[in-house]
Protein backbone atom coordinates (compact mmCIF):
# COMPACT_ATOMS: atom_id res chain seq x y z
CA UNK A 1 0.00 0.00 0.00
CA UNK A 2 1.24 3.69 -0.86
CA UNK A 3 -0.64 5.58 2.08
CA UNK A 4 0.90 5.05 5.66
CA UNK A 5 -1.40 2.60 7.45
CA UNK A 6 -3.83 4.13 9.69
CA UNK A 7 -2.38 2.42 13.02
CA UNK A 8 0.87 3.69 12.49
CA UNK A 9 -0.07 7.28 13.75
CA UNK A 10 -1.77 8.78 16.44
CA UNK A 11 -2.59 7.84 19.95
CA UNK A 12 -5.42 4.71 20.54
CA UNK A 13 -8.04 7.62 20.50
CA UNK A 14 -6.70 9.55 17.10
CA UNK A 15 -6.89 5.36 15.76
CA UNK A 16 -10.12 4.65 16.84
CA UNK A 17 -11.76 8.03 15.37
CA UNK A 18 -10.26 7.52 12.13
CA UNK A 19 -11.25 4.21 11.96
CA UNK A 20 -14.64 4.40 13.34
CA UNK A 21 -14.95 7.25 10.42
CA UNK A 22 -14.10 4.99 7.99
CA UNK A 23 -16.74 2.29 9.19
CA UNK A 24 -19.14 5.01 9.30
CA UNK A 25 -18.79 5.74 5.37
CA UNK A 26 -18.77 2.45 4.55
CA UNK A 27 -22.47 2.48 5.05
CA UNK A 28 -22.92 -1.59 5.99
CA UNK A 29 -26.47 -0.58 6.27
CA UNK A 30 -28.34 -4.27 7.27
CA UNK A 31 -32.10 -3.38 5.98
CA UNK A 32 -33.32 -7.75 7.15
CA UNK A 33 -32.81 -9.00 3.52
CA UNK A 34 -29.75 -11.18 2.89
CA UNK A 35 -28.43 -8.86 0.06
CA UNK A 36 -27.97 -6.05 2.55
CA UNK A 37 -25.02 -5.42 4.76
CA UNK A 38 -22.77 -5.22 2.61
CA UNK A 39 -20.12 -6.29 5.44
CA UNK A 40 -17.23 -7.21 3.10
CA UNK A 41 -16.62 -3.81 2.91
CA UNK A 42 -15.66 -3.52 6.49
CA UNK A 43 -13.51 -6.25 6.27
CA UNK A 44 -11.86 -4.77 3.73
CA UNK A 45 -11.18 -1.99 6.19
CA UNK A 46 -10.03 -3.74 8.93
CA UNK A 47 -7.51 -5.94 6.76
CA UNK A 48 -6.32 -2.47 5.98
CA UNK A 49 -5.80 -1.72 9.35
CA UNK A 50 -4.12 -4.48 10.60
CA UNK A 51 -1.40 -4.83 7.40
CA UNK A 52 1.45 -4.57 8.80
CA UNK A 53 0.91 -6.42 12.77
CA UNK A 54 1.74 -9.73 11.89
CA UNK A 55 -2.12 -10.42 12.46
CA UNK A 56 -3.60 -12.25 9.51
CA UNK A 57 -6.98 -12.78 10.11
CA UNK A 58 -9.34 -15.81 8.86
CA UNK A 59 -12.57 -14.22 7.06
CA UNK A 60 -15.97 -16.44 6.62
CA UNK A 61 -18.71 -15.28 4.35
CA UNK A 62 -21.87 -17.82 4.64
CA UNK A 63 -23.60 -15.36 2.31
CA UNK A 64 -22.34 -13.20 -0.38
CA UNK A 65 -21.15 -9.77 0.80
CA UNK A 66 -22.31 -10.65 4.36
CA UNK A 67 -18.55 -11.34 5.91
CA UNK A 68 -16.93 -11.48 9.12
CA UNK A 69 -13.49 -11.34 10.39
CA UNK A 70 -11.84 -12.63 13.38
CA UNK A 71 -8.41 -12.00 14.30
CA UNK A 72 -6.37 -14.00 17.29
CA UNK A 73 -3.49 -13.00 19.43
CA UNK A 74 -2.22 -17.00 20.81
CA UNK A 75 -1.36 -16.36 24.64
CA UNK A 76 1.34 -17.70 26.79
CA UNK A 77 -0.20 -20.37 28.56
CA UNK A 78 -2.63 -21.97 26.86
CA UNK A 79 -4.74 -22.80 30.27
CA UNK A 80 -5.30 -19.08 31.01
CA UNK A 81 -8.96 -18.20 30.22
CA UNK A 82 -9.75 -16.48 26.70
CA UNK A 83 -10.88 -13.30 25.85
CA UNK A 84 -13.32 -12.44 23.02
CA UNK A 85 -14.15 -8.36 21.36
CA UNK A 86 -17.36 -9.38 19.40
CA UNK A 87 -18.31 -6.00 17.51
CA UNK A 88 -21.05 -5.95 14.95
CA UNK A 89 -19.85 -3.91 11.68
CA UNK A 90 -23.81 -3.86 10.20
CA UNK A 91 -25.48 -0.84 10.71
CA UNK A 92 -29.21 0.34 11.11
CA UNK A 93 -31.05 2.10 7.96
CA UNK A 94 -31.52 5.82 8.35
CA UNK A 95 -34.35 7.91 7.85
CA UNK A 96 -32.45 10.61 5.90
CA UNK A 97 -35.03 13.27 6.12
CA UNK A 98 -34.75 13.60 10.10
CA UNK A 99 -30.85 14.10 10.34
CA UNK A 100 -28.90 17.43 10.27
CA UNK A 101 -26.26 15.61 8.31
CA UNK A 102 -25.36 13.53 6.20
CA UNK A 103 -25.50 10.20 8.15
CA UNK A 104 -22.62 8.30 6.04
CA UNK A 105 -20.21 10.99 5.97
CA UNK A 106 -18.10 10.94 9.51
CA UNK A 107 -17.85 14.59 10.00
CA UNK A 108 -16.06 15.54 12.92
CA UNK A 109 -17.81 18.72 13.98
CA UNK A 110 -17.18 20.62 17.83
CA UNK A 111 -15.69 17.03 18.80
CA UNK A 112 -18.38 15.10 18.27
CA UNK A 113 -18.29 12.71 15.22
CA UNK A 114 -21.68 11.66 13.37
CA UNK A 115 -23.11 8.64 11.99
CA UNK A 116 -24.90 6.15 11.59
CA UNK A 117 -23.12 3.59 13.93
CA UNK A 118 -21.13 6.22 15.88
CA UNK A 119 -22.53 4.02 18.98
CA UNK A 120 -24.23 1.38 17.85
CA UNK A 121 -21.63 0.06 17.42
CA UNK A 122 -19.03 0.83 15.06
CA UNK A 123 -17.25 3.01 18.13
CA UNK A 124 -16.93 -0.15 19.83
CA UNK A 125 -15.84 -2.69 17.13
CA UNK A 126 -13.28 0.10 15.89
CA UNK A 127 -11.77 0.31 19.58
CA UNK A 128 -11.79 -3.54 19.63
CA UNK A 129 -9.52 -3.35 16.79
CA UNK A 130 -7.36 -0.66 17.72
CA UNK A 131 -6.39 -2.30 21.36
CA UNK A 132 -6.05 -5.60 19.41
CA UNK A 133 -3.26 -3.96 17.17
CA UNK A 134 -1.60 -2.46 19.51
CA UNK A 135 -1.35 -5.02 21.92
CA UNK A 136 0.20 -7.20 18.31
CA UNK A 137 2.49 -4.46 18.21
CA UNK A 138 3.56 -3.07 21.13
CA UNK A 139 2.87 0.14 20.00
CA UNK A 140 1.32 1.16 23.47
CA UNK A 141 3.63 -0.61 25.46
CA UNK A 142 4.67 -4.34 25.50
CA UNK A 143 2.98 -7.22 26.40
CA UNK A 144 1.84 -10.34 25.88
CA UNK A 145 -1.50 -11.71 26.83
CA UNK A 146 -1.73 -14.43 29.02
CA UNK A 147 -4.49 -15.89 27.17
CA UNK A 148 -5.72 -16.15 23.74
CA UNK A 149 -6.99 -12.42 22.65
CA UNK A 150 -9.69 -12.74 19.76
CA UNK A 151 -10.98 -9.78 17.86
CA UNK A 152 -14.01 -10.48 15.95
CA UNK A 153 -15.45 -8.21 13.61
CA UNK A 154 -19.27 -9.87 12.71
CA UNK A 155 -22.19 -9.31 10.51
CA UNK A 156 -25.70 -9.34 10.66
CA UNK A 157 -26.57 -8.20 14.38
CA UNK A 158 -29.04 -5.90 13.68
CA UNK A 159 -31.09 -8.81 12.10
CA UNK A 160 -30.73 -11.95 14.49
CA UNK A 161 -27.06 -12.73 13.63
CA UNK A 162 -27.93 -15.69 10.71
CA UNK A 163 -24.97 -14.25 8.57
CA UNK A 164 -22.63 -13.53 11.84
CA UNK A 165 -22.75 -15.17 15.36
CA UNK A 166 -25.54 -17.40 14.90
CA UNK A 167 -23.83 -18.42 11.80
CA UNK A 168 -20.28 -19.06 13.43
CA UNK A 169 -21.57 -20.26 16.61
CA UNK A 170 -23.39 -23.24 14.75
CA UNK A 171 -20.06 -23.61 12.01
CA UNK A 172 -17.17 -22.18 13.16
CA UNK A 173 -17.46 -22.14 17.10
CA UNK A 174 -13.44 -23.17 16.83
CA UNK A 175 -13.13 -19.04 15.71
CA UNK A 176 -15.13 -17.16 18.17
CA UNK A 177 -15.57 -19.28 21.52
CA UNK A 178 -13.72 -18.17 24.40
CA UNK A 179 -13.88 -18.14 27.75
CA UNK A 180 -15.03 -14.21 28.19
CA UNK A 181 -16.44 -11.98 26.30
CA UNK A 182 -17.03 -7.92 26.04
CA UNK A 183 -19.27 -6.78 23.37
CA UNK A 184 -22.32 -3.36 23.32
CA UNK A 185 -23.08 -1.68 25.19
CA UNK A 186 -22.38 0.10 28.37
CA UNK A 187 -20.65 2.84 29.76
CA UNK A 188 -23.04 5.85 30.36
CA UNK A 189 -23.19 7.79 33.56
CA UNK A 190 -25.56 7.44 35.76
CA UNK A 191 -26.42 9.56 38.73
CA UNK A 192 -23.58 12.18 40.26
CA UNK A 193 -21.04 9.78 41.86
CA UNK A 194 -21.23 8.40 38.82
CA UNK A 195 -22.23 4.28 38.06
CA UNK A 196 -21.31 2.93 35.30
CA UNK A 197 -23.61 1.22 33.23
CA UNK A 198 -21.93 -2.32 32.30
CA UNK A 199 -24.45 -4.61 30.10
CA UNK A 200 -24.64 -8.23 32.08
CA UNK A 201 -27.48 -9.51 30.58
CA UNK A 202 -30.49 -9.14 28.27
CA UNK A 203 -33.88 -9.66 27.96
CA UNK A 204 -35.29 -12.64 25.96
CA UNK A 205 -37.87 -12.42 22.87
CA UNK A 206 -41.02 -14.15 21.70
CA UNK A 207 -42.43 -12.82 18.58
CA UNK A 208 -45.76 -13.53 17.35
CA UNK A 209 -47.96 -12.70 14.51
CA UNK A 210 -51.64 -12.18 15.04
CA UNK A 211 -53.51 -13.33 12.33
CA UNK A 212 -57.09 -11.48 12.13
CA UNK A 213 -60.07 -12.65 10.15
CA UNK A 214 -62.92 -10.42 9.13
CA UNK A 215 -65.15 -11.05 5.88
CA UNK A 216 -64.46 -9.28 2.56
CA UNK A 217 -67.03 -6.99 1.07
CA UNK A 218 -67.77 -3.53 -0.64
CA UNK A 219 -65.96 -0.87 0.43
CA UNK A 220 -68.65 1.26 -0.64
CA UNK A 221 -70.78 0.06 2.35
CA UNK A 222 -68.77 -0.31 5.59
CA UNK A 223 -71.75 -0.38 7.87
CA UNK A 224 -72.09 -3.55 9.66
CA UNK A 225 -69.23 -5.25 8.05
CA UNK A 226 -66.76 -6.99 9.80
CA UNK A 227 -63.41 -5.31 8.31
CA UNK A 228 -60.10 -7.09 9.12
CA UNK A 229 -58.53 -3.35 9.22
CA UNK A 230 -60.94 -2.10 11.71
CA UNK A 231 -60.00 -5.15 14.03
CA UNK A 232 -56.77 -5.00 13.48
CA UNK A 233 -56.29 -1.20 14.48
CA UNK A 234 -58.55 -2.31 17.62
CA UNK A 235 -56.28 -4.98 18.86
CA UNK A 236 -52.97 -2.80 18.13
CA UNK A 237 -54.91 0.52 20.57
CA UNK A 238 -55.66 -2.35 23.05
CA UNK A 239 -51.74 -4.15 23.06
CA UNK A 240 -50.64 -0.71 23.33
CA UNK A 241 -52.61 0.40 26.22
CA UNK A 242 -52.33 -2.56 28.11
CA UNK A 243 -50.51 -2.72 31.20
CA UNK A 244 -49.29 -6.11 32.00
CA UNK A 245 -47.57 -7.10 35.36
CA UNK A 246 -44.48 -4.74 36.96
CA UNK A 247 -41.61 -6.48 37.87
CA UNK A 248 -38.89 -4.58 39.87
CA UNK A 249 -35.68 -6.85 38.90
CA UNK A 250 -32.59 -6.38 40.93
CA UNK A 251 -30.77 -4.91 38.59
CA UNK A 252 -33.59 -2.37 37.79
CA UNK A 253 -33.68 -1.37 41.60
CA UNK A 254 -30.04 -1.07 41.23
CA UNK A 255 -30.35 1.26 38.86
CA UNK A 256 -33.50 3.34 40.53
CA UNK A 257 -31.01 3.46 43.79
CA UNK A 258 -27.92 4.69 41.35
CA UNK A 259 -30.29 7.61 39.64
CA UNK A 260 -30.41 11.03 41.36
CA UNK A 261 -34.10 10.94 42.41
CA UNK A 262 -35.84 12.37 45.63
CA UNK A 263 -36.77 10.14 47.79
CA UNK A 264 -40.07 9.48 46.94
CA UNK A 265 -40.08 8.89 43.42
CA UNK A 266 -37.22 6.36 44.18
CA UNK A 267 -40.09 4.39 46.27
CA UNK A 268 -42.20 4.65 43.36
CA UNK A 269 -40.45 2.85 40.80
CA UNK A 270 -39.31 0.33 42.81
CA UNK A 271 -42.72 -0.22 44.17
CA UNK A 272 -44.77 -2.57 41.49
CA UNK A 273 -47.95 -1.12 42.39
CA UNK A 274 -46.57 2.72 42.30
CA UNK A 275 -44.71 2.18 39.65
CA UNK A 276 -46.68 3.84 37.06
CA UNK A 277 -46.80 6.92 39.77
CA UNK A 278 -43.16 7.50 39.42
CA UNK A 279 -42.54 7.12 35.71
CA UNK A 280 -43.25 10.55 34.45
CA UNK A 281 -40.52 12.04 36.26
CA UNK A 282 -37.84 9.93 35.15
CA UNK A 283 -37.82 12.04 31.50
CA UNK A 284 -35.98 10.30 28.81
CA UNK A 285 -35.46 7.77 30.80
CA UNK A 286 -39.07 6.32 31.11
CA UNK A 287 -39.33 3.83 27.83
CA UNK A 288 -36.21 1.92 29.71
CA UNK A 289 -37.42 2.23 33.05
CA UNK A 290 -40.60 0.77 31.72
CA UNK A 291 -39.00 -1.85 29.62
CA UNK A 292 -36.88 -3.14 32.23
CA UNK A 293 -39.66 -3.74 34.59
CA UNK A 294 -42.06 -5.70 31.88
CA UNK A 295 -42.18 -7.77 29.42
CA UNK A 296 -43.34 -5.80 26.51
CA UNK A 297 -45.12 -6.08 23.21
CA UNK A 298 -44.70 -3.93 20.39
CA UNK A 299 -47.11 -4.27 17.45
CA UNK A 300 -44.42 -3.47 14.01
CA UNK A 301 -45.65 -4.57 11.03
CA UNK A 302 -49.87 -4.18 10.34
CA UNK A 303 -51.20 -5.38 6.97
CA UNK A 304 -54.29 -5.69 5.04
CA UNK A 305 -56.66 -4.83 2.47
CA UNK A 306 -55.45 -4.96 -1.29
CA UNK A 307 -57.42 -3.13 -3.02
CA UNK A 308 -59.18 0.64 -2.65
CA UNK A 309 -62.74 -0.17 -2.77
CA UNK A 310 -62.51 -3.66 -1.17
CA UNK A 311 -62.98 -4.39 2.61
CA UNK A 312 -60.00 -6.83 3.64
CA UNK A 313 -61.55 -9.80 5.30
CA UNK A 314 -58.17 -10.85 6.71
CA UNK A 315 -55.46 -8.95 8.45
CA UNK A 316 -51.97 -9.91 10.11
CA UNK A 317 -49.95 -7.86 12.49
CA UNK A 318 -46.39 -8.14 14.05
CA UNK A 319 -45.71 -8.01 17.81
CA UNK A 320 -42.00 -7.67 18.84
CA UNK A 321 -42.05 -9.15 22.38
CA UNK A 322 -39.53 -8.59 25.07
CA UNK A 323 -39.65 -11.08 27.82
CA UNK A 324 -38.04 -10.36 31.10
CA UNK A 325 -36.17 -13.43 33.07
CA UNK A 326 -38.67 -16.52 34.26
CA UNK A 327 -41.06 -15.95 31.73
CA UNK A 328 -42.73 -18.56 29.95
CA UNK A 329 -44.49 -19.22 26.55
CA UNK A 330 -47.64 -19.84 28.43
CA UNK A 331 -46.98 -16.24 30.00
CA UNK A 332 -46.50 -14.66 26.53
CA UNK A 333 -50.09 -16.13 24.92
CA UNK A 334 -51.89 -15.15 28.06
CA UNK A 335 -50.50 -11.47 27.67
CA UNK A 336 -51.64 -11.55 24.51
CA UNK A 337 -55.63 -12.80 25.62
CA UNK A 338 -55.77 -10.45 28.39
CA UNK A 339 -54.78 -7.47 26.00
CA UNK A 340 -57.10 -8.40 23.55
CA UNK A 341 -59.99 -9.78 25.54
CA UNK A 342 -63.03 -10.52 23.30
CA UNK A 343 -60.98 -9.81 19.83
CA UNK A 344 -59.88 -13.25 20.26
CA UNK A 345 -62.65 -14.53 18.94
CA UNK A 346 -61.65 -12.89 15.67
CA UNK A 347 -57.91 -13.49 16.06
CA UNK A 348 -55.36 -16.42 16.30
CA UNK A 349 -51.95 -16.28 17.91
CA UNK A 350 -49.51 -17.66 15.82
CA UNK A 351 -45.53 -18.55 16.16
CA UNK A 352 -44.13 -19.95 19.02
CA UNK A 353 -40.17 -18.60 18.82
CA UNK A 354 -38.83 -18.53 22.13
CA UNK A 355 -35.25 -16.99 23.38
CA UNK A 356 -35.00 -16.84 26.88
CA UNK A 357 -33.46 -14.19 28.76
CA UNK A 358 -29.41 -14.03 29.41
CA UNK A 359 -27.57 -13.02 32.23
CA UNK A 360 -23.78 -13.51 33.34
CA UNK A 361 -22.57 -13.71 37.07
CA UNK A 362 -20.43 -10.58 37.98
CA UNK A 363 -17.87 -12.19 40.35
CA UNK A 364 -15.24 -12.58 37.68
CA UNK A 365 -12.30 -11.85 36.93
CA UNK A 366 -13.23 -9.58 33.77
CA UNK A 367 -15.78 -7.75 35.96
CA UNK A 368 -12.93 -6.92 38.54
CA UNK A 369 -10.90 -5.62 35.29
CA UNK A 370 -13.67 -3.55 33.72
CA UNK A 371 -14.40 -1.95 37.51
CA UNK A 372 -10.33 -1.09 37.52
CA UNK A 373 -10.29 0.36 33.89
CA UNK A 374 -13.45 2.47 34.87
CA UNK A 375 -11.76 4.12 37.82
CA UNK A 376 -8.90 5.39 35.84
CA UNK A 377 -11.62 8.09 34.53
CA UNK A 378 -14.06 7.93 37.18
CA UNK A 379 -12.14 7.44 40.85
CA UNK A 380 -15.43 6.85 42.58
CA UNK A 381 -17.19 5.20 39.83
CA UNK A 382 -18.49 1.90 40.36
CA UNK A 383 -19.93 -0.77 38.08
CA UNK A 384 -23.76 -0.81 37.40
CA UNK A 385 -24.99 -3.96 36.27
CA UNK A 386 -27.60 -3.68 33.90
CA UNK A 387 -30.32 -5.67 31.40
CA UNK A 388 -30.50 -4.80 28.21
CA UNK A 389 -33.51 -4.50 26.87
CA UNK A 390 -32.95 -5.14 23.42
CA UNK A 391 -30.83 -8.04 21.97
CA UNK A 392 -27.14 -8.54 21.33
CA UNK A 393 -24.55 -11.03 19.89
CA UNK A 394 -23.68 -11.56 24.07
CA UNK A 395 -27.16 -13.84 24.22
CA UNK A 396 -25.17 -16.52 21.70
CA UNK A 397 -22.27 -16.70 24.71
CA UNK A 398 -24.26 -16.09 27.74
CA UNK A 399 -26.73 -19.37 26.82
CA UNK A 400 -23.52 -21.46 26.67
CA UNK A 401 -22.87 -20.52 30.01
CA UNK A 402 -19.70 -17.81 28.93
CA UNK A 403 -19.50 -14.58 30.90
CA UNK A 404 -20.34 -11.68 28.06
CA UNK A 405 -20.48 -8.10 29.27
CA UNK A 406 -21.54 -4.94 27.55
CA UNK A 407 -18.96 -2.47 28.24
CA UNK A 408 -18.18 0.90 27.23
CA UNK A 409 -16.93 4.43 29.15
CA UNK A 410 -19.01 7.42 28.70
CA UNK A 411 -18.44 11.19 29.20
CA UNK A 412 -20.16 13.17 31.45
CA UNK A 413 -22.41 14.51 29.23
CA UNK A 414 -24.50 11.46 28.69
CA UNK A 415 -27.01 9.71 30.02
CA UNK A 416 -28.59 6.34 29.32
CA UNK A 417 -31.70 8.61 27.93
CA UNK A 418 -29.52 10.07 25.43
CA UNK A 419 -27.72 7.26 24.47
CA UNK A 420 -31.23 4.75 24.02
CA UNK A 421 -33.09 7.75 22.07
CA UNK A 422 -29.91 7.48 19.62
CA UNK A 423 -29.18 4.07 19.23
CA UNK A 424 -31.07 3.21 16.12
CA UNK A 425 -32.53 7.41 16.24
CA UNK A 426 -31.31 10.28 13.89
CA UNK A 427 -28.60 11.69 14.15
CA UNK A 428 -26.44 9.22 15.89
CA UNK A 429 -23.37 10.65 17.39
CA UNK A 430 -20.23 10.16 19.85
CA UNK A 431 -18.63 12.99 21.77
CA UNK A 432 -14.26 12.52 20.97
CA UNK A 433 -14.01 12.22 24.41
CA UNK A 434 -16.22 9.14 24.93
CA UNK A 435 -13.65 7.40 22.42
CA UNK A 436 -11.30 7.86 23.89
CA UNK A 437 -12.33 7.31 27.61
CA UNK A 438 -13.41 3.85 25.76
CA UNK A 439 -10.31 2.56 23.62
CA UNK A 440 -8.32 3.54 26.85
CA UNK A 441 -10.43 1.44 28.98
CA UNK A 442 -10.54 -1.52 27.23
CA UNK A 443 -6.75 -1.55 26.73
CA UNK A 444 -6.73 -1.36 30.42
CA UNK A 445 -8.79 -4.02 30.79
CA UNK A 446 -7.87 -6.06 28.63
CA UNK A 447 -4.06 -5.83 29.92
CA UNK A 448 -5.73 -6.22 33.37
CA UNK A 449 -7.44 -9.11 32.47
CA UNK A 450 -4.56 -10.90 30.70
CA UNK A 451 -2.44 -10.34 33.36
CA UNK A 452 -4.64 -11.29 36.29
CA UNK A 453 -3.39 -15.07 36.56
CA UNK A 454 -0.52 -14.25 36.03
CA UNK A 455 -0.59 -12.04 39.04
CA UNK A 456 -2.72 -14.37 41.32
CA UNK A 457 -0.09 -16.86 40.97
CA UNK A 458 2.38 -14.27 42.13
CA UNK A 459 0.54 -13.75 45.04
CA UNK A 460 0.40 -16.95 45.90
CA UNK A 461 3.87 -17.73 45.67
CA UNK A 462 4.46 -14.80 47.80
CA UNK A 463 2.09 -16.49 50.48
CA UNK A 464 3.29 -19.36 50.66
CA UNK A 465 7.15 -18.48 50.85
CA UNK A 466 6.01 -16.02 54.15
CA UNK A 467 4.43 -18.92 55.62
ZN1 LIG B 1 -25.68 -2.94 18.10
Amino acid sequence: MSAPSLAARGSLAQQTTELLQELIRNAAVNDGTPDSGHEYLQVRTLQRFFAGSGLEGVTVEPHPGRASLIVRIEGTDPTAPSLALVGHTDVVPVEPAGWSRDPFAGDIVDGVLWGRGAIDMLNLTAAYAVVTRAIATGSAGRFRPRGDLIFAAVADEENGSRFGVGWLTENRLDLIDADYVLTESGGAPAGSRPSIGVMVGEKGGAGRLLRVTGAPGHGSAPWGSRNAAVIAAEAVTRLARHRGPTVITPQWRAYAQALDLDADTRAALTDPDRFYDGLPHLGGLDGFAHASTHTTISPTIVRAGEKANVIPGAATVQLDIRILPGVTREDVEGLIREALGDLMEQIEIEGDWFGESTASPIDTPLFDALGSAVRRAYPSAELLPMLGVGGTDGRFYRRRGIPAYGFGVLSERWDYGTFRRLFHGNDERIDLDSIALTVNALDHAVRAFHADTGAAARVGARAEAAV
